[in-house]
């Protein structure tokens, strides 16, 4: 089986490329690197079942020369973020809405297998007990561009239904609820590696809001074969699959968790949200998953507790300091959109 990876080079993707290695398929990355880095990759820099493509899902013709190459896709790419999606909404939009649209088209012209990453944002302020996969989305104003990513992934997702509906477009959706681990970078506001870091280098640990909002995070480890085995479940074309963690903590809990995980003496300090990331910015208080549509489809249970999850990323954050300048020498650019032949 040849595989393509949007989105190869980022945290969840570079998991997901080593994975599908390790099971015997053939990997094409394509990733721009905007927030995606070729070190991510590293320890699988010299399989010879890899090819990395430099481009951008935007670029239909990229796009249609790496899926022609392939009998599946994984489409992960994405601007993802909150910080990133507040700072830069627009070219977020475009990201997220052409770029999917871009590969819908082309999976549909060719008849390419498809697994569509989605999120729990889209499920916005909805603070149920358990969202499910009908659960309806609260989200704030259009004008706010912190739901702009909860809106276009939410584009993303009808997009693909209709394209199942009117086409057959065998596309499969998974909503991934605060996914965690080695490799993830906090510097586009992603919680976890964010207190991680700031315990590790002695700094206070930035707490935004009361503290007091939960979320249920999840192990990519545990994320990453669910991925695969609903992406070859057949029952799962035209549908969408919540994946997330089982314990529900609160952000202050979290950082208490780190502390002791860490072993550091530094302290926690609350943030006001208007500092964090500007004036009028809404969170959710809370975002549960239900994964009982993914537990009876694939037997999806996550296994992997929240101290191990901190363990995991505070290891890969300690053993990234030493490599940071890597480079990968196979790394190259699409030429003229089409994709050079080296692998
Ligand atoms: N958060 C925090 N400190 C940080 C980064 C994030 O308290 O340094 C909060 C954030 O406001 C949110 C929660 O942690 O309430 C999870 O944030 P993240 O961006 O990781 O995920 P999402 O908001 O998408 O659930």
């Amino acid at each position: 089986m040849r595989s393509l990876v949007t989105g190869g080079a980022g945290f969840i993707g570079s998991h997901l490329v080593e994975h599908l290695l390790d099971v015997g398929d053939s990997v094409v990355v394509l990733d721009d690197l905007s927030t995606g880095s070729m070190n991510n990759l590293a320890k699988v820099a010299d399989h010879p079942g890899l090819e990395v493509v430099v481009g951008t899902i935007l670029d239909p013709v990229i796009v249609r020369n790496v899926v022609l190459d392939v009998d599946r896709v994984f489409h992960l790419a994405a601007a993802v973020g909150v910080k990133l999606v507040v700072e830069q909404p627009l070219s977020c939009l475009r990201t997220n809405i052409h770029g999917t649209e871009n590969i819908l088209m082309v999976c549909h012209e060719t008849g390419t297998t498809l697994l569509l990453a989605s999120t729990s944002e889209i499920y916005g302020k909805n603070e149920s007990d358990g969202l499910t996969e009908e659960s309806d989305r609260i989200l704030g104003s259009a004008l706010k561009s912190r739901w702009s990513y909860a809106a276009a992934k939410g584009i993303d997702e009808a997009f693909a239904r209709a394209y199942w509906e009117e086409y057959g477009l065998q596309v499969s959706i998974v909503r991934l609820f605060n996914t965690v681990g080695p490799r993830q970078k906090g510097r586009y506001g992603m919680v976890v590696p964010n207190l991680v870091g700031q315990a590790i280098r002695g700094e206070s640990l930035t707490v935004f809001g009361d503290g007091r909002q939960t979320r249920c995070f999840s192990a990519v480890e545990d994320i990453v074969p669910a991925l695969v085995a609903i992406a070859e479940s057949p029952e799962a074309y035209g549908q969408a699959y919540n994946l997330g963690g089982s314990t529900e903590i609160s952000i202050l809990d979290l950082a208490e968790t780190v502390l002791e995980v860490v072993d550091s003496a530094s302290d926690v300090v609350l943030v006001p949200y208007a500092n964090a990331y500007g004036p009028g910015y809404e969170d959710m208080r809370r975002r549960v998953p239900d994964n009982s549509k993914a537990k009876a489809l694939i037997g999806f249970v996550p296994r992997t507790g929240i101290e191990a999850i901190v363990r995991g990323v505070a290891g890969s954050m300690r053993e990234s300091v030493a490599g940071e300048d890597w480079q990968m020498a196979q790394a190259r650019p699409a030429r003229n959109g089409l994709p050079g032949t080296e692998h």
